[in-house]
């Protein structure tokens, strides 16, 4: 039985529940909180960044940006250093999203996926890569692989992605060795290193 976007407004709406964050060790807050209340929702969806390729930001900036790049991939960093050792981006060079991929990039991904762990995890004392897919802000289709550091039990699993703007930014010089070695650890699989 499908529910509509308007009818599960309808049934949540007021009846949010809170569940109990505070005591989560991985959550990064304190403090009284309450859930935000919902809203009803719009009339459509609304567009994303770079719809069109001739004003995709990763389009457009080819490999100016890029950490490293073979014939059909882009991986770039972030553009400033964040709280996580490491955070970068796997881009297909194609102005596509997931479902537009060709069967041949489809099947190339699960591998590239595996590639890219694996050099974001030889920065070392990195306790796990979590590789994620939103989609929501930019259309061409960007895999995010954070880097999150061993031993530090508050860190692990989804919250990673917030605790990464609440840890204050990894020093320049770090960032940019930690880069490095992803840089390395995908050109020595082949493609090219852009550093
Ligand atoms: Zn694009």
């Amino acid at each position: 039985m499908f529910e509509s976007p308007e009818q599960l407004f309808e049934r949540a709406s007021g009846r949010l529940r809170m569940p109990p964050v505070a005591e989560w060790e991985t959550f990064p807050f304190e403090g009284d909180l309450r859930p935000r209340a919902l809203r009803a929702p719009d009339a459509a969806e609304p567009a994303r960044n770079g719809e069109d390729a001739s004003d995709c930001w990763r389009c457009q900036s080819g490999e100016d940006a890029a950490l490293w790049s073979d014939e059909r991939w882009i991986v770039t960093p972030l553009p400033e250093p964040s709280g996580l050792p490491v955070v970068v981006l796997l881009f297909p060079r194609e102005h596509v999203d997931i479902d537009g991929l060709s069967g041949e990039l489809a099947e190339a991904l699960g591998p590239m996926l595996v590639r890219v762990e694996r050099a974001v995890r030889s920065v070392g004392e990195i306790g796990r890569v979590h590789v994620c897919r939103w989609g929501d802000g930019s259309f061409h289709l960007h895999w995010w692989f954070m880097a999150r550091p061993a031993r530090l039990p508050q860190l692990i699993g989804s919250f990673a992605a917030i605790w990464d703007d609440v840890l204050p930014p990894t020093p320049e010089p770090i960032w940019r060795h930690n880069l490095a070695a992803v840089a390395h650890a995908l050109a020595s699989d082949g493609g090219t290193s852009h550093l």
